[in-house]
């Protein structure tokens, strides 16, 4: 009989984040599927309550927190041993947690503490005769595996962006405290601010219904034999603010700034999309001025309908990578776009 445990922190308005509501999503499917199963929720943060009570109509039987200052940031020490504190108090044989940056480098080290193992990169929960299986891409999304485990506590990272958000409604839910004796070297880390990119600033939307991704092309010369750097910048920086699509890039692109050429400031290796870059989940892509080589395209495995703007009737994109390839000047396309979007 298992007991699932969807283990959530909360954010620092004490709110769960959409991560959280996935990972609870997948948590209750699997409960639904696993006849005898049990369901319970753990939550770490200042104060749960808010966030319990957020979630009161999903079908957990209970609710644990782990709850103070001390666990209001991430922090290894701290999160390992409320992590842990909690899977302990709940008895869970299951974990279910969203794979943020705060859980992910916690998760395999409580799996350690717990005797049990911990499966990162989940984009699947499924019960099968009874038997628990976990979906996970390998070799950089182009192999997908479904996998089973005997050992429990068996702990499952969930990929923000797989599933569905719970919608299960808010209510009032009793929160068990579980208490956690920390030692003062478990505080030895402090955070001091946050710094982060101005909101306009940010280009990386995960949540954007469409990737638009940048190549090499809009630096290159284009047919006056001239650069239009300046010119690309605007095209750019214009069609994301009016779209709000999240802003991906080719390798090559990204490179530019480390070879001393001429390049656009608000790229960086995080924009890159590709084998060894980024594989995000959007409803559309459209990709312009790029080749659509496979170590690029790769990175598209999840994005559902391609699109693709490149003056090279053979690149990549007409070769199956994409849905539609438009063959034509992507400054051209783009200021169209961009005019029709502003009206
Ligand atoms: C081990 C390894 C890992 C790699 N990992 C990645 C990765 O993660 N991500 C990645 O992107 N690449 C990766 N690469 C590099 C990849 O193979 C390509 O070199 C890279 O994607 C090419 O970038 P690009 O298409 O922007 O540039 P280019 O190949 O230079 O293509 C530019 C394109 O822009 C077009 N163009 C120019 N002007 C215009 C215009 N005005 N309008 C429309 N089109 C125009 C050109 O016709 C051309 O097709 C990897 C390579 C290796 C070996």
């Amino acid at each position: 009989m298992e007991t699932i445990l969807v283990l959530a922190h909360t954010e620092n308005d004490g709110s769960l984040a959409k991560s959280a509501r996935e990972a609870l999503h997948a948590a209750a499917t699997l409960h639904k599927s696993l006849t005898g199963s049990k369901l319970l929720v753990g939550l770490i943060g200042d104060n749960v309550q808010a966030a319990a009570s957020s979630i009161a109509a999903c079908p957990a039987a209970k609710y644990f927190g782990v709850t103070g200052a001390d666990f209001n940031q991430s922090r290894y020490a701290t999160d390992a041993a409320a992590a842990e504190a909690l899977c302990k108090a709940a008895q869970a044989t299951v974990v279910v947690a969203p794979a943020t940056s705060r859980w992910a480098r916690v998760l395999p080290g409580v799996a350690q503490r717990l005797g049990g193992r911990a499966d990162t990169h989940v984009t699947g929960v499924a019960a099968v005769d009874g038997k628990i299986s976990v979906n996970r891409w390998y070799y950089r999304q182009r192999m997908e595996s479904s996998q089973t485990r005997t050992q429990r506590p068996w702990i499952l990272g969930i990929d923000p962006g797989s599933q569905a958000p719970c919608d299960c409604g808010a209510g009032t839910a009793a929160v068990e405290m579980v208490a956690v004796n920390l030692a003062d070297a478990a505080r030895r880390t402090t955070a001091v601010g946050v710094r982060e990119p101005k909101a306009d600033a940010q280009t990386i939307r995960p949540d954007a219904q469409l990737l638009f991704v940048t190549g090499a092309g809009w630096t290159k010369k284009q047919a006056d034999g001239q650069t239009h750097v300046p010119a690309a910048e605007k095209l750019i920086l214009g069609f994301l603010k009016a779209a709000r699509a999240s802003l991906g890039s080719s390798k090559s692109l990204v490179d530019l700034g480390g070879e001393g050429q001429a390049v656009l400031p608000f790229l960086s290796h995080l924009n890159q999309i590709g084998q060894t870059g980024a594989t995000p989940r959007h409803a559309k892509g459209l990709s312009t001025c790029c080749h659509g080589e496979e170590p690029h395209t790769v990175g598209w495995r999840f994005i559902g309908e391609r699109r693709a703007i490149s003056l090279d009737p053979n690149c990549g994109w007409a070769r199956g990578k994409a849905d539609v390839l438009y063959v034509a000047d992507a400054f051209k396309v783009m200021a169209r776009v961009n005019e029709l979007l502003a009206t």
